[in-house]
């Protein structure tokens, strides 16, 4: 069975992208392909951040995205249950930020005297993704007690079933003192999994779900087309493309059972490897991005599926609150 026979005769239209794929890994082995791959990722990096000087957003600029076309709750009023707040990021080109700021990659607040922590598959350390402080993250997403700075780390090489080691860790950024530690090395690494820094600009969005992951009776109404066309709803209307934190995850996704406890977990943040896609450029290009590319990617990030997005989830039914970071798209 083909992809489009598969999509078409599932009964989830949706519900696509984030399936475990096997793979076996060479452990802590860089092979021949791999150094290949790194040269290639290398030459990539440097055409992107050429493109990118040109769309530089200072720091303190707002991106702000376009009302949606279709008012959902006045046509929809039973959708209001499901409505969620996230935070859209807008990762831009620019100045790389403080160390203590929101940002993606860069130098992160870690004190020099705490150990970098190493991918367990590849042997190669975790590289910085993004570094979120409290009050860039939408109302309601909890932090881990006593904690006001969340810092994502992963893999710079490609999932293994699905799946990017990934670590977060949360902090005071208070109790951190001068001494950082530098980034780490990335002789090992596929450079298009380490982001290029940025600043980010947040906004809170008011998102809805997917139709995968939709009460079945809401499905079923929007998959009438009336009033609402199913993909104007998923394109237009249903969850946020873009790295963002917390609301609604925008792909289905399987597996995400917690380690520990064995329960779901929750949706907790999207790295995206674009802000938008030309399919949903009219609802969530930002007003402010003129019509080019340079704005859409500023990340450079190029992960084992084109235009995939990292989808990470959390237990917070267990004290550790582990996490996990699934490719998905
Ligand atoms: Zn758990």
């Amino acid at each position: 069975m083909n992809r489009r026979q598969f999509l078409a005769s599932s009964a989830l239209p949706l519900a696509i992208g984030c399936a475990r794929r096997e793979a076996k890994p060479a452990t802590g082995v860089v092979t021949a392909a791999d150094r290949e791959r790194i040269r290639n990722d290398i030459v990539d990096r440097e055409k992107h951040l050429l493109l990118r000087e040109p769309c530089r957003v200072q720091l303190g600029a707002v991106r702000t995205t376009p009302k949606p076309g279709v008012d959902l709750l006045k046509e929809l009023p039973e959708l209001k249950v499901l409505l969620r707040v996230t935070q859209r990021l807008h990762p831009r080109f620019g100045d790389e930020p403080k160390p203590d700021f929101t940002k993606l990659g860069g130098q992160f607040l870690w004190p020099s005297a705490e150990a970098w922590p190493d991918c367990p598959t590849y042997r190669i350390p975790l590289v910085p993704v993004l570094q979120l402080r409290i009050e860039d993250a939408p109302a309601g997403f909890a932090f881990k007690p006593s904690t006001d700075l969340l810092q994502l780390l992963w893999s710079p090489r490609d999932p293994v079933n699905g799946v990017i080691s990934s670590r977060v860790v949360w902090r005071k950024a208070s109790s951190v003192g001068a001494d950082l530690a530098a980034p780490p090395s990335l002789e090992h690494a596929f450079v298009g999994y380490v982001p290029v820094p940025c600043a980010i600009f947040p906004e809170r969005v008011m998102e809805f779900p997917p139709l995968a992951i939709m009460p079945q009776q809401m499905r079923d109404t929007i998959q009438l087309g009336k009033p609402i066309a199913p993909d104007d709803y998923t394109n237009l209307l249903s969850a946020s493309p873009g790295t963002k934190v917390g609301g609604w995850q925008r792909y289905a996704a399987d597996g995400i059972g917690c380690p520990t406890c064995k329960h779901s977990m929750d949706f907790l943040i999207a790295i995206d490897s674009n802000e938008w896609q030309p399919s949903t450029a009219k609802r969530w290009k930002p007003t402010e991005d003129p019509d080019t590319e340079g704005h859409r990617s500023a990340a450079g990030f190029n992960f084992a599926k084109p235009n995939a997005t990292v989808q990470v989830y959390m237990c917070r039914r267990c004290d550790a609150m582990p996490t996990t970071a699934i490719l998905c798209g």
